[in-house]
């Protein structure tokens, strides 16, 4: 099968994950395009690939230089819109002009300008109504026609894992990982966007819940008596810094989200994520949530405020920076085929890290799809083919 009717075959696949669920996989009918790729790596000749219980997807294919590489990719799609019954619309040949995706909706190349790059590649768009799922199976299309090609040609590679996994877009795509299976020098994620651009740093992240206790009485005779947690709420979210926020942030600027608050005169509630690439400056920020607890705290002479502040994950800069080598190949693979790679900041997490953390060194590559989590979404197949050669090449460097 060619890489365009597998891609389009893996998004007939609805693999929504949900985060409104106790079961793992968090959606069962991730499973399906589970079973459907193992039997596609059997009917390649990888007769050991396997599903395991949590709908991981592993499979090995045996090399001829001693290195062990992994190539990861995720099975299931976004959460902000259906990925069901999706209506996939080919465009053969890019003419660089705007694209009718139905009669509301049009992808404009002056609100997206990454078109123009696209000028004459073969394209496929949703009809507007769902997400196209180019987020991640571009990247499990990608691997399987690797696979493919591999098995068929005779020069030399490294063992090569393989993982798809299961629930990505709710964070819990390597909750299940098995890495006893998989046991690799290094590894990828094929899960990015324009295939030139390598991520291998992430934000540093943190949560922080912060408890306001107030003291309620009735506002006729409140006066040197009540404290108004929701008035004491604000006053807390003053003492952070302004403009550290993700409307004013951008590449490597770090912010604290306020995401939700919730709140009687009597008790509040908010919730904050902290993030930063940097880890003194994201040690700085967690420290900012502390001090504002402690000068309210001062002022009232009670405990208003109590704060939980956990870390949720970390860059995995710290890890792959001293292993030059596993950025180098894809570099070198890239510039070979005529192209400048960019290494580019993930202002947010990826399986990547926390598979790094755990020893899976794991830096993510491009998949030649864009506008991700959306109705935009695209994927550009003629991109997709290339970083098929791409990947092939950059296997044969590694020995
Ligand atoms: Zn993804």
């Amino acid at each position: 099968m060619n890489l365009l009717n597998r891609f389009l075959k893996y998004i007939s696949f609805d693999t929504q994950s949900s985060e409104e669920s106790d079961t793992f996989p968090s959606t069962l009918k991730q499973h399906d395009l589970a079973d459907y790729l193992v039997n596609e790596l059997k009917s390649m000749g990888v007769t050991n690939a396997f599903k395991d219980e949590f709908s991981y997807v592993y499979a090995t294919i045996p090399g001829n230089v001693n290195k062990r590489i992994g190539l990861v990719a995720h099975l299931d799609t976004a959460l902000e819109i259906s990925g069901a019954y999706i209506k996939p619309q080919i465009i053969e040949k890019y003419n660089g002009c705007d694209i009718k995706l139905n009669d509301k909706v049009h992808i404009k190349v002056q609100d997206y300008p990454f078109l123009e790059k696209c000028v004459n590649h073969k394209l496929v768009t949703t009809d507007g109504t769902t997400l196209l799922g180019a987020d991640d199976k571009a990247g499990v299309a990608i691997i399987m026609t690797v696979i493919e090609k591999i098995l068929n040609l005779k020069g030399n590679h490294p063992t090569i894992l393989i993982a798809f996994t299961p629930d990505e877009e709710v964070g819990n795509g390597t909750l299940h990982f098995n890495y006893d299976y998989f046991k690799v020098d290094f590894a990828y994620t094929i899960d990015g966007g324009p295939i030139n651009y390598i991520n291998y740093e992430n934000f540093n992240a943190a949560s922080c819940e912060v408890k306001v206790t107030g003291k309620s009485i009735h506002p006729g005779s409140a006066k040197n008596k009540m404290v108004n947690s929701l008035m004491v709420a604000m006053e807390f979210d003053h003492l952070l810094p302004a403009f550290a926020r993700p409307e004013y942030t951008e590449g490597y600027e770090g912010f604290n989200h306020l995401n939700d608050l919730n709140g009687s005169v009597n008790e509040t509630s908010m919730s904050y994520i902290i993030r930063n690439h940097d880890i003194e400056l994201f040690e700085k920020q967690k420290l900012d949530f502390i001090t504002a607890q402690n000068t309210i705290n001062q002022k009232y002479g009670y405990n208003v405020i109590s704060l939980n502040i956990q870390d949720s994950y970390k860059n995995m800069k710290e890890l792959i920076l001293p292993r030059k080598e596993i950025l180098e190949y894809p570099t070198e693979a890239l510039k070979y085929f005529g192209y400048t790679p960019v290494m580019e900041p993930i202002r947010g997490g990826t399986d990547g890290a926390r598979l790094s953390y755990e020893g899976v060194l794991c830096p993510n590559l491009g998949t030649g799809s864009y506008n991700h989590h959306g109705p935009m979404e695209i994927a550009d197949i003629t991109d997709m083919n290339k970083m098929v050669d791409i990947i092939i090449y950059m296997l044969s460097l590694i020995k």
